[in-house]
């Protein structure tokens, strides 16, 4: 459950800003707002998705920062209500629109900071997701890295050791008995270097970010969605309470990110599939897929995002030098560096998983 994995994490005093009252846009304005969407996705070549904890609010997992969240409520000596074991949750329509979005070619990938494994579980594959927060149904390996789908959520929050050892088994790299451990990041862990190099780099590359129940508090995740802004990106946030970047929205749209998909699909043309347990790794016991980032993939949207470095990134006049080199250098500090830097750390103060 949502409060397990909460309970879980260590001590964190600074939790962001905390239940903030939702607003809901009058529904001519949310079909309006949704038909200009829908134009915008058309129009774009690449299309990025960010989703936070309000994409899974009606799988019956409680937010954290809503006027119901699990963070919200702590304050108040309370805990959620609702709030249903991770393995009993189900896809929600914006995981199954998002699934049908990347399979019509209309988005070319998602970011996610929800650990919950909905996005595994819809069938979305792996080359089109950055979990930045870890995720519940994915084991590491601490000897050889490799990561496996469980069929179970992990015992354990916080890259603890989970009882389970690796068999990983390949050319040269094969792993005799490595430990697993859970997969999900603690408030100091860095994040996953792979992951975030690619959400980096697709987050830069968008046309369109589009950042769905999320209040974008949490750095570096939550400012991955601006990064398109230098090169003419557009971004759209679609979510209940305020955000941090609201003012730097292109779009801003304040009802259920459901009906979102939902209105936004049937104007693309883009049927949603229900959810079916035979496309769900979960659900394939023994289950042992390899969740792992193969660096190849890397390498691969690195040169893409090079080239649109050399057509889009043309030197700026910059205190720094050209924006070219300032992202570059950025990415190439990974995860380790982002957290270390101390503007991020004043930043990160103000924020939490
Ligand atoms: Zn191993």
């Amino acid at each position: 459950m949502s409060c397990n994995y909460a309970e879980g994490l260590s001590k964190y005093e600074n939790k962001g800003v905390l239940g903030v009252p939702e607003i809901f846009d009058t529904d001519e304005l949310v079909e309006q707002k949704c038909e200009q969407l829908a134009g915008m996705m058309l129009a774009s070549g690449h299309t990025v998705i960010h989703t936070g904890a309000g994409v899974s609010t009606s799988a019956g997992i409680p937010d954290f920062r809503g006027p119901k969240g699990v963070w919200t409520l702590e304050e108040r000596g309370e805990k959620p209500s609702v709030n249903v074991a991770f393995e009993e949750a189900i896809p929600t329509k914006t995981h199954m629109a998002l699934k049908a979005l990347v399979a019509a070619g209309q988005v070319q990938y998602v970011v996610s900071q929800n650990i919950d494994g909905l996005h595994l579980r819809s069938g979305l594959a792996r080359d089109y997701l950055s979990e930045l927060h870890g995720n519940m149904f994915v084991e590491t390996c601490i000897k050889c890295r490799r990561q496996y789908v469980r069929s179970s959520p992990a015992p354990t929050v916080g890259k603890k050791l989970t009882g389970n050892v690796c068999h990983g088994t390949g050319k040269n790299r094969s792993c005799r008995g490595g430990h697993l451990v859970d997969n999900i990041l603690d408030w100091e862990h860095d994040l996953p270097e792979n992951d975030l190099q690619l959400a980096f780099m697709h987050s830069a590359m968008a046309e369109l970010n589009i950042c769905l129940g999320t209040t974008l508090q949490i750095v570096p995740s939550g400012d991955l969605p601006l990064k398109n802004k230098k090169y003419g990106g557009k971004l759209v946030i679609c979510n209940l309470q305020p955000t941090k970047h609201d003012k730097k929205a292109d779009l801003k749209i304040s009802t259920y990110v459901d009906t979102v998909l939902e209105k936004v699909c049937k104007r693309l043309g883009v049927e949603i599939s229900p959810y079916r347990p035979e496309d769900d790794p979960t659900k394939h016991v023994p289950c042992s897929l390899e969740w792992g980032i193969p660096s190849g993939a890397v390498k691969k949207v690195d040169k893409l995002y090079d080239k649109m470095l050399k057509t889009k990134g043309k030197p700026l006049k910059h205190a720094l030098g050209s924006v070219h080199a300032d992202d570059k250098q950025e990415l190439k500090q990974n995860c380790k560096k982002l957290k270390k830097d101390p503007v991020q750390d004043e930043m990160k103060k103000e924020s939490s998983p």
